[in-house]
């Protein structure tokens, strides 16, 4: 060891003669509030240091020798503790079972590709995605060793799990191999992970990121998110007879990051400059224009479009039903491209906007790398069944960007349950559990001819079922119109795009100056967390600064002026339904109109939602029903037709021409219509030859007219 570091070099008898003192009476402060979770003792370094800041040296030694100082600990811990609550057998027996953890130590933070040989027995903390998680199974972790030669009882934990424990007898004139007591020892929960260095921590985004292998102690089943872990380097033989180690953690503590937004709603929170500049953003006029313009800046024109993506960004508000499930909070948008419209290019970039967004094609995606994959590979621990985690669990709390979505009819069905439920379930290789999957979809495709065609329904020309179509809040069509202007500055930007992937300049938005206030990728980024989650934050301070319980969450509450839009609009829309008219809106449209109006209040940092947020979430579902639901051979909005079934108009149009054939074949000598009638006697009613024919052809597909001989129909 290295002569500067040798003061770090443990004696537990000192430790215990220099700091016990002071560790056994914040234990007991600290058992006398806290109770022990999960057979687990947090020992809160940052907290013990706060009140004993004379002695932070005690710091370096726990990162120094973290296993050896747990073992002093726990030593002290159990004093504390029978101190506190007697030292009776059973207590004695069920002490034995409780571990130590280290909380928030100080200084040994590292990214997963910075951890090395040089860790190796210290301790680490960092931040990952679980990326394989293998089921729970029961590790020894008190071995008791019983003495065949003398009857003595010894105890020894196990911290290396690759060697078998072995013991010999302390008795002085034994000294025999002990045998294991498996019965008497005691056992914990264990779990095997892979957790892997997330792509905002990485020094280039485009390396393939780093992961490393971490045992779990005491682990009740984890199975996805982005986790903090705090842990002991360990290392491990890779072939027996060669120096050669592989590294792993061994961790008792690891913390899902559900929370991850909201720590960086806490960075936000504690940054007083920041949070002024966000505030003086919240107050500009048109901020919501500004800043979707800006976000999406590829795409000209389609400026309700934009704005509902942005929007998307922000969510919703959080709500609970009486019985604890959760109202959806995410808007999720289908856009159809023409080629040629740079979709791909924008799903990436919503994609890389966040850690927790993420993006996935279904060329090259399974339903399950989508949703998650049961699978059996090599592990250290267990039969080796791993849940690996698709790109709808990775996105919980963000945007999945689903490229390509009509490429694989196969997958869709893992989609529509992912929309729906937002929970992915996994039941395989024994390992049944409910993986989050709380994300907005913004999903892309092209149409299926080609080029969209405003005359027919969306299910014509795109290869989705109707179930999946539904679950789109949004379905905007993206045409492709020439238009020089926008020629040009595409041209301009394919260029620039081009130029920045060859210098790995990923700062492609550039930035917009607000009034003085200059907007950046950063900015905007820190906006949308902003409104998102904090911008309430007078009601909601106390809860960002502890653990955020979701449910107690103050969000923007609908004015009377809103509700009052908001429900005159549906109705409006329900009543050009009535009788014959087709049905032009659904309650889904409600739904998403309240969504979405909460989404535009949040993004302009108001406190309720006012009439006008009401009003732009009525215009952009309309401009959505306008693209995708109107008919323009009535001039009429038909729901049904965006949803599949074909327009009024034409269902209208069809019953017309059975009516027909049914007449001229009850009048006909050999009870048949022949085609040059049918068409004749339709041109009477306003249906063009050419119309007639395609019904005719239509009617014929659908089997309700067949024609038993050429050029001559009869109703099924
Ligand atoms: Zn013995």
């Amino acid at each position: 060891m290295n002569k500067e570091n040798d003061y770090l070099e443990f004696d537990e008898e000192d430790f215990l003669n220099t700091y016990g003192d002071k560790i056994k009476q914040y234990i007991k402060t600290n058992l006398s509030s806290n109770f022990i979770k999960n057979n687990i003792f947090e020992f809160d370094i940052e907290d013990f240091l706060s009140n004993y800041p004379e002695i932070c040296e005690i710091n370096d030694i726990i990162i120094e020798n973290p296993t050896k100082v747990e073992g002093a600990i726990f030593y002290i811990f159990k004093e504390a503790y029978m101190e506190l609550f007697g030292e009776d057998n059973k207590i004695k027996k069920e002490l034995e079972k409780i571990q130590i953890a280290f909380k928030r130590p100080l200084g040994c933070e590292k990214k997963i590709d910075e951890i090395s040989s040089s860790d190796i027995n210290k301790l680490v903390k960092f931040e990952g995605n679980i990326i394989k998680a293998a089921k729970v199974c029961a590790l020894l972790k008190k071995a008791c060793f019983v003495c065949r030669n003398c009857g003595n009882i010894q105890y020894k934990t196990i911290h290396n799990y690759f060697t078998f424990p072995k013991m010999l007898c302390n008795n002085k004139n034994c000294g025999a191999e002990m045998s294991l007591d498996l019965d008497s020892s005691t056992y914990i929960n264990i779990q095997e992970l892979e957790i892997q260095q997330p792509i905002d921590l990485m020094k280039n985004p485009d390396d393939p990121p780093r992961s490393i292998r971490v045992f779990l102690e005491n682990s009740e089943g984890i199975y996805s998110g982005r986790v903090d872990v705090v842990g002991t380097v360990m290392k491990k033989f890779t072939k027996p007879n060669m120096p050669v180690f592989e590294i792993y953690v061994k961790s008792n503590r690891i913390k899902l990051n559900e929370s991850f937004q909201k720590i960086e709603v806490r960075d936000i929170i504690n940054n007083y400059d920041l949070m002024e500049t966000l505030n003086e953003l919240g107050k500009k006029k048109n901020i919501v224009d500004i800043l979707s313009q800006y976000l999406i800046p590829q795409i000209k024109g389609y400026e309700l479009v934009k704005k509902a993506i942005f929007l998307q960004q922000i969510k919703g508000c959080t709500k609970f039903l009486p019985d604890g499930s959760q109202l959806r909070k995410d808007s999720h948008i289908l856009l159809i491209t023409d080629p040629g419209i740079g979709k791909s290019t924008m799903l990436r970039r919503i994609a890389r906007l966040y850690p927790q967004n993420a993006y996935a094609s279904v060329t090259t995606a399974t339903g399950g790398g989508l949703t998650a994959n049961v699978v059996r590979e090599s592990t250290e621990i267990g039969d080796g069944w791993v849940v690996k985690p698709g790109v709808f669990v990775r996105a919980n709390e963000g945007t999945a960007c689903i490229d390509e979505l009509t490429v694989d009819r196969n997958v869709m069905k893992f989609i529509l349950e992912a929309m729906e439920s937002q929970t992915i379930h996994v039941n395989k290789g024994g390992i049944n559990v409910k993986l989050p999957a709380k994300c907005a979809v913004l999903a892309a495709c092209n149409p299926k001819r080609g080029r969209f065609d405003p005359n027919l329904g969306v299910i014509e020309q795109i290869n989705v079922p109707t179930p999946l179509l539904s679950r789109f809040d949004l379905i905007f069509p993206l045409k492709d119109l020439p238009d020089r202007k926008r020629d040009e500055e595409i041209a301009e930007h394919i260029l620039n795009t081009h130029i920045e992937t060859a210098t790995k300049d990923y700062n492609i938005l550039g930035s917009v100056e607000i009034d003085g206030i200059n907007v950046d990728e950063n900015l905007i980024k820190n906006y949308i967390i902003y409104s998102r989650t904090c911008a309430y934050l007078e009601n909601n301070h106390s809860l960002f600064m502890g653990e955020v319980d979701e449910t107690k969450l103050k969000n923007p509450y609908l004015t009377k002026s809103a509700k009052k839009l908001i429900k005159n609009y549906y109705v409006n829309m329900r009543k050009l339904g009535e009788g014959d008219n087709p049905i032009p809106v659904t309650a889904r449209q409600l739904e998403a109109a309240i969504r979405i109006s909460e989404m535009h209040a949040k993004a302009r940092l108001s406190k309720k939602v006012e009439e006008k947020d009401a009003k732009v979430a009525v215009d952009i579902i309309e401009e959505c029903l306008n693209q995708v639901a109107y008919d323009p051979e009535t001039g009429k909005y038909d729901i049904g037709k965006a949803m599949g079934q074909l327009p009024k108009s034409k269902v209208d149009k069809m019953d017309k021409m059975i009516d027909i054939i049914r007449e001229l074949s009850a009048l006909s000598d050999n009870g048949l219509a022949s085609e040059e009638d049918i068409i004749e006697k339709a041109s009477e009613y306003n249906i063009s030859d050419k119309e007639a024919e395609d019904l005719l052809e239509k009617l014929k597909k659908s089997a309700e007219i067949y024609s038993p001989k050429f050029g001559y129909y009869k109703v099924s």
